[in-house]
């Protein structure tokens, strides 16, 4: 890596640790990043969370996890963890749900705040992958967007789908505290050749490909 010279956010080894990300997981496209805690922004971004809108996350996760959620301006809402599996509980989601989900001109609003509640972020703790059947089904009956937080369960596969790959979007993280480690990574997956074009375009400072000019067409990171 370091004798072809490019040691960066470029590079064949970028490259190729992409594709054998995609090969092990069996997601269609995956795009590295800088950390796993950017792959969650981009992710929920690319998921369409906007600022306002109430996003759905584990009681029980790192930080990063609702962070990401507040990158975007939207507002985090925590669910009851599972005893079982340490992961969301799919029951007291449901319950919640069906006590202040309110559809109103299609979406979903909570009735006490008035914000659209648009995704939900499951998160497979310490490698153990959450009851993603009963989790889908919630997910479906009120059209929620999901986004996988799989950043500690790289290598755990959920009725042999890889934990992160389940729903449209999914997120690994390569920290110094994680399963195979970069020092500092992480990656976005998806399955949406689309969305992988657009994750790819964002976190790389959304420049368009010339070969001198630096045009950007819309506000990227440097992730
Ligand atoms: C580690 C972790 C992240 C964030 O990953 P970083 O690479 O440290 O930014 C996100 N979510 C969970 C559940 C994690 O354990």
């Amino acid at each position: 890596c370091i004798e072809s010279t490019f040691v960066s956010s470029v590079g064949s080894y970028v490259d190729r640790f992409e594709k054998e990300l995609a090969a092990y997981t069996g997601s269609k496209h995956v795009v590295a990043v800088v950390n796993g805690t950017s792959a969650l922004h981009i992710a929920l971004k690319l998921a369409g969370v906007k600022i306002n809108d109430e996003v759905l996350v584990p009681s029980l996760s790192f930080v990063a996890t609702a962070n990401a959620v507040s990158y975007c301006g939207a507002k985090p809402h925590f669910v009851d963890s599972n005893e079982n599996t340490l992961g969301l509980n799919p029951d007291a989601l449901k319950e919640w749900l069906k006590q202040v989900a309110e559809p109103s001109q299609g979406v979903i609003r909570n009735r006490h705040t008035g914000r659209r509640i648009h995704a939900l972020v499951p998160m497979h703790t310490f490698g153990h992958p959450c009851e993603m059947d009963e989790i889908q089904k919630v997910v479906r009956d009120f059209r929620l967007e999901l986004v996988e937080d799989a950043a500690e369960s790289l290598g755990s596969f959920y009725h042999g789908h890889h934990t992160g790959t389940l729903g449209k979007l999914g997120i690994l993280s390569f920290n110094g505290n994680k399963i195979v480690t970069t020092g500092g990574g992480g990656a976005i997956m998806t399955n949406d050749s689309e969305m992988a074009r657009h994750a790819k375009h964002l976190t790389t400072t959304a420049k368009l490909p010339h070969r001198w000019e630096y045009l950007h067409d819309e506000v990227g990171f440097n992730y």
